[in-house]
């Protein structure tokens, strides 16, 4: 039980804050070659072509050993990194989960085997992977899911279907949360993950246009597909384990309330140029939403500070989680009634394109990597409450 939630200062080292100086120089190139439009939400686009860039920067995998083709560098100049390509809209998405979450994953539990032959290839932007975990009726509830292998000479037979994986479609490997033996009183018994090639016979993809007609998740259907040994991750049974500990790297990062900063900064220039320096309410709503920014950025910061050093932060990552996708679907809102209530055009122009993208996109906030409601329950459990 955690008796406190504790979010102590955390402080950027130099080395970090000079990395953020020369990722600003290599993003303002890439803007001013036309190599990207900045976008609302801009882990969810994905361009392949910036992902090898990044690569060759030595920018993905960064804090992963030399030898799986990391610089070993900190979390505290990776988040930097992080922070400044949400803040411009840079189309991260060909790399995001494999850079995140798959590269550690298979640092902590995936076979000398496996690392040597994923990791160099995710760190140079050319190996993504995407999360096979939910199912048509296993989402908040992923102990359900029906998606199953079963044991055949030298591997595992695969059947089953996933539904929002995202950009499966530019995936070279799925993670998939399968069951390896029938469910038993204990539900998590009996899950294992499985690294799946996607170019494997018998996988079948369809994509699932979503509320902007962008192709963004994927159906993907197993017909029989056979798994070898060599590409089980972890232990076979002991699935649910590690699928928690990946989830716990995806939740307090600057993703979870920098996705719609664009949104802001594209706000803050034309709205000065509007009201000039009057200390009215409209200054006051751009201050409220500036201080919860930055409080939630101390927030996360901490935890990254204290994740490095290997502390086990469940909790305080669920709570930036909630709180700063909470504040994902405020911002767009928030901008349009100050923009709205200074008399800005709200149709047109770098704010207007990023509001709209926002609009439509911020509701997914607190829907992805674990709906707001679940986390909820978890941070009780975790504080004792119930
Ligand atoms: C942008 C985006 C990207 C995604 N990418 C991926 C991906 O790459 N791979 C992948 O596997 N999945 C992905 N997902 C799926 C995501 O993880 C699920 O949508 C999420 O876990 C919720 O599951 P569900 O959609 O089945 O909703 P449900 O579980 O059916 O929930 C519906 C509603 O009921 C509420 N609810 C459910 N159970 C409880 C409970 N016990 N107590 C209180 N409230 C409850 C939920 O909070 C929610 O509001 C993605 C989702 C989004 C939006």
């Amino acid at each position: 039980m955690t008796e406190r939630l504790l979010f102590p200062h955390e402080r950027l080292p130099a080395v970090a804050e000079t990395l953020r100086h020369q990722v600003r120089a290599f993003l303002r190139e890439e803007l001013a070659a036309g190599h990207f439009l900045p976008a609302s939400d801009s882990w969810m686009n994905a361009s392949p072509e910036f992902s090898r860039k990044l690569g060759r920067a030595g920018w993905l995998g960064m804090t992963w050993p030399r030898k799986y083709g990391g610089a070993e560098r900190s979390s505290l100049e990776r988040y930097v990194l992080t922070e400044e390509l949400l803040s411009a809209g840079a189309p991260v998405g060909a790399h995001w989960i494999s850079d995140r979450q798959t590269g550690p994953m298979l640092l902590r539990y995936g076979t000398e085997e496996q690392r040597l032959r994923f990791m160099p290839g995710i760190a140079r932007g050319e190996c993504f992977f995407a999360i096979g975990m939910s199912e048509p009726d296993a989402g908040s509830d992923l102990a359900a899911v029906r998606t199953r292998a079963d044991r055949v000479d030298g591997g595992w037979r695969l059947n089953g279907r996933k539904i929002w994986s995202s950009f499966a479609h530019d995936a070279h490997c799925m993670i998939v949360l399968c069951r390896t033996s029938p469910k038993e009183d204990d539900r998590h018994a009996g899950l294992s993950q499985l690294l799946v090639e996607l170019d494997s016979p018998g996988i079948q993809m369809r994509p699932i246009l979503n509320l902007t007609g962008h192709h963004h998740f994927n159906e993907v259907v197993f017909d029989d597909v056979l798994v070898p040994d060599a590409r089980v991750i972890g232990d076979i049974g002991g699935g649910w384990k590690q699928v928690v500990s990946e989830l716990a790297y995806e939740r307090s990062g600057p993703e979870r309330f920098l996705s719609y900063y664009p949104v802001l900064a594209s706000l803050l220039g034309p709205l000065a140029a509007q009201i000039g320096e009057s200390d009215g309410p409209l200054t006051t709503a751009v201050g409220a939403l500036v201080t919860q920014l930055a409080t939630l950025r101390q927030m996360s910061l901490s935890v990254a500070g204290r994740l490095q050093l290997g502390a086990s932060l469940e909790i305080e990552a669920a709570v930036v989680k909630d709180l700063g996708t909470r504040f994902e679907r405020l911002l767009p809102e928030q901008a349009r009634l100050i923009a709205a209530a200074a008399g800005m055009p709200l149709h047109e122009g770098e704010f207007g394109r990023l509001l709209a993208e926002a609009v439509l996109r911020a509701p997914s906030s607190t829907l992805r990597g674990g709906t707001n409601e679940i986390l909820r329950g978890a941070i009780a459990r975790g504080l004792g409450l119930r």
